[in-house]
Formats: C-alpha cells, structure tokens, sequence
C-alpha cells in the first residue's frame, strides 16, 4: 500500500515514534466523549438559563482544543452578557444552590481560585466539569490552541505524550505548585516554533484577524475555520521530537532570562516588571501574563528543571518509551 504523504507512519519509522503514535490512538479523546460531554453542556445551559437568561456556555480546554485524551476534565466557561458587572463567586454561589436540584449533578465544590470555578461530575460517571464565570480568555486560547493542534499531524500525539509523562512524573499539578496542562503545551508549542527548521510558525503573526483579541466572543469558535496546514521542511520523526523537547528544555533554555512567547515564536528577555519576576515564565497569547505563575516554590522548580535533564538522560540511553513512561502508568 503506498503511504500517503498526509499519514502519521510518515512520522513514525522508529521505536520511540511507534510507541508514541500508539500511545496517542489508545489514550485520544473518542468522538463518544465529546458527544457525552456535549450533551451534558447543552442540558447545563437549559438549566442555567432558567436564572440567568441570556447565559451561554462553553466548552473549552482539552475536550475542545484536539489535545485531549479519553480521561480529561471538561472545562466550561459560563459567558454572561450585559453591561452588569458580574462577581464570579456570587454567580458560582447561585449555580452551586441550582445544582443541587438537579438530578444528574454530583460532588458540587466550589473553588476559590484566582480563577474562581465550580467543580462537579455528572452522576454515576467519572466524568468531571470545571465551570468558571466570564474567564472568556479560555474560550479565545482554545480555539488558537486547536488551530495549532491541527496545524500538523505531529502536534497532538507529541502533546498527549508529553502531558502523560508529566503526570506521570507529578510535575504536571498547578495547584500543587507545579505545571499546568496549559502551560506544558505552550511549552511545547514554543520548542517546535523555535527548531532550525520550525514545525510550527506563530499562528496569531500569520493570521492575525483569526485571533483578534477584540473578536466577539460568538465569533471566536468559527474564527479559524480555514487556516490550512503548515508545511513544514522539518521532517523529523516523533521520537525526534520528543527527544529534542527534553534536551531543550534540560540544556538549552534559559529559565532564568527567557520568557516563551508562542504569541511571537520566540523566547522574549525577561523584563523587570512583576511578571516575569518567577521561576518560570511563560506569556499567555492573548492577556500576555504569565501563565506559570503556580511555580512560586524553588524546590518545586528544581523538581522540574531535573525531570527534564533526567528523562532526556534515560530516552537517549534506551530509545524506549517505557523508560520515562511505563505502560502500567497510563490510564
Ligand atoms: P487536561 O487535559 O489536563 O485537562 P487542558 O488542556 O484542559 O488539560 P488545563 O490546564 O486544564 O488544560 O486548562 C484548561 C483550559 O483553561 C486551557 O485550555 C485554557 O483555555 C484555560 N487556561 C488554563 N490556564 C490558563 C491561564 N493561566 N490563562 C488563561 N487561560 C488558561
Ligand atoms: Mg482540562
């Protein structure tokens, strides 16, 4: 059978890239999931609008941006419109109370994050839901994020396997002081903008009335529609790439004077504002903060800077992806 030009074998004709591309098709987000997800939104929104009117709500993060895998949260964010200023936690409150009466919610948590959200699950599933009032930035990052996701065939496998051997390395919990899954991908989306040869350009440089920070937020999902593929002169296999990540960011990157910014493809100097004063600093595309900020303990920073150098250690000693991740300890 001739291979077609568009297929991931052309990415994996090693090991290490074998594993990687089956570790993506066992773990990937199935089209069921998304479904079963919707329809909980759709039925959310219905109940949500019995006190809040003009509410919408959105799915954003890993179940909507093409980087998610079978056991991911889903992430909503309720839009309220109106000239009314709305206090998150009043709105959350509100929710929290109307939740309770409803028959196929469970285990309501409200957390009072800087991003204040509502935690539940759907009853009698495993399935978890984060809801947050009018953080719209979210809605705005993921549809970027899944225009870069699909930008090439490499991208969502590399992503899921780097978001799994975090985990499994416990370097990946923001509320435990490590990294955010959001952080990680734009970490890995600034080392593949970065390369000799990119795998990836800046999306919002090349594309720039797609990703207008000022678009309706209505308009956003559809924004992207019809960005084609980049064709990359980069043809490095999976395995390469993963390597390449680890080595980066073990040896190369310069934690204490860059700022990765996906939004130019390129690491900024850190300035001295507040900002970039932490350990590590990653730009947010579109509010330009940092999104790394949960780093704030030197030890948990140290922790992370040597999983880096000590995975790249054993990868590129054994070429096996059960080195860094062990089967046993996907889920
Ligand atoms: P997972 O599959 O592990 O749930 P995820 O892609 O959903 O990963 P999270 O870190 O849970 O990633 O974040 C969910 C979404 O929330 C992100 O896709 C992004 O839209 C938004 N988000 C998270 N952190 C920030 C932040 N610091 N600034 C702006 N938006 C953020
Ligand atoms: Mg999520």
């Amino acid at each position: 059978v001739p291979e077609s030009p568009n297929s991931l074998q052309t990415f994996a004709k090693d090991k290490l890239s074998d594993q990687m591309v089956e570790l993506f098709e066992a773990c990937q987000q199935q089209t069921s999931d998304l479904a079963r997800k919707e329809m909980c939104r759709t039925r959310l929104q219905q109940d949500i609008q019995r006190v809040y009117e003009v509410a919408r709500l959105y799915l954003t993060g890993s179940s909507m941006n093409g980087l998610g895998c079978r056991s991911s949260d889903a992430d909503l964010c309720l839009v309220l419109k109106g000239n009314k200023r709305h206090d998150p936690i009043h709105v959350l409150s509100v929710l929290q109370r109307l939740f309770r009466s409803l028959s196929y919610v469970e285990r309501i948590q409200l957390i009072r994050a800087k991003v204040p959200i509502l935690r539940f699950r759907e009853k009698g599933s495993d399935l978890e839901f984060d809801l947050n009032v009018n953080n719209t930035v979210g809605i705005r990052n993921t549809f970027l994020l899944r225009s870069y996701a699909y930008a090439d065939l490499r991208i969502r496998p590399m992503i899921l396997v780097v978001k799994k051997w975090a985990r499994h390395n416990q370097i990946n919990d923001a509320s435990k002081g490590t990294l955010s899954s959001y952080t990680l991908v734009l970490m890995v989306l600034h080392y593949l903008q970065t390369l000799n040869e990119p795998v990836l350009p800046s999306l919002q440089r090349d594309y720039p009335e797609c990703f207008n920070p000022l678009m309706d937020i209505d308009a956003v999902p559809d924004g992207p529609k019809h960005i084609p593929p980049y064709i990359s002169r980069n043809q490095s296999s999976l395995g390469e790439l993963l390597l390449g990540f680890l080595k980066y960011y073990a040896t190369y990157f310069r934690w204490d004077e860059q700022v990765i910014s996906v939004r130019e493809a390129r690491a900024l100097p850190k300035s001295n504002s507040h900002e970039w004063s932490k350990y590590i600093c990653v730009e947010e595309p579109f509010e330009r903060n940092n999104v790394a900020r949960a780093v704030h303990e030197k030890i948990k920073f140290d922790i992370i800077k040597a999983q880096f150098v000590e995975s790249w250690r054993i990868l590129q000693q054994r070429k096996d992806l059960n080195s860094i991740l062990p089967v046993r300890a996907i889920s």
